[in-house]
């Protein structure tokens, strides 16, 4: 026993009653046959209704950022970009603490190298040196950088601090959430 719908009233009624409980439609076998071959294809046709307003949200939610109201609530929407997408010159935050940038690309590649081969004596060493000569700095989380450059095969960008001159090199997933 299915249930179908009522052509009057709307209601979900079995297919096998001989009359809608809720407005009284006389209902037929043959009725009852084509509202359920009707209540498939609507079904269907829901589906495909549901799926496209859903692509065209997704789609009109990308173009509406100049839209006013949603300035105030332009920082969580950031957020939800895909690690991609954040990789668009400009503005950027840094991800999480515990996270460096060298000016030199060869020193930043040293230091990960060291923390790849988990020596982290040798880690600290070198990035203490860095930090001292003013070649590499520790970022803090939330932090504003400006992306200059990326080197996307090796997962290595570079930003520049807010209101600093210096760019520094450090791993693609500083700014990627
Ligand atoms: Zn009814």
């Amino acid at each position: 026993m299915a249930l179908i719908t009522c052509p009057e009233c709307r209601k979900k009624i079995s297919e096998t009653a001989a009359q809608c409980p809720q407005c009284g439609y006389h209902l037929t076998p043959e009725k009852a046959a084509k509202i359920k071959q009707a209540d498939g294809t609507a079904r269907g046709i829901g589906c495909l209704v549901i799926l496209g307003l859903v692509l065209a949200v997704a789609m009109c939610s990308r173009g509406n950022d100049s839209k006013p109201s949603d300035a105030t609530n332009q920082s969580p929407s950031v957020s939800n970009d895909s690690p991609s997408a954040s990789l668009t010159p400009g503005e950027h935050t840094i991800a999480s603490d515990k996270l460096f940038g060298c000016t030199d690309r060869d020193e930043f590649e040293k230091i990960i190298g060291f923390a790849v081969e988990k020596d982290s004596d040798a880690f600290g060493k070198e990035l203490a040196t860095g930090m001292l000569s003013g070649q590499c700095v520790m970022f803090s989380a939330g932090e504003t950088v400006f992306l200059s450059d990326t080197a996307m095969f090796s997962g290595l960008i570079q930003v520049r601090r807010k209101g600093e001159t210096l760019a520094y090199w450090t791993n693609l997933e500083a700014i990627s959430k």
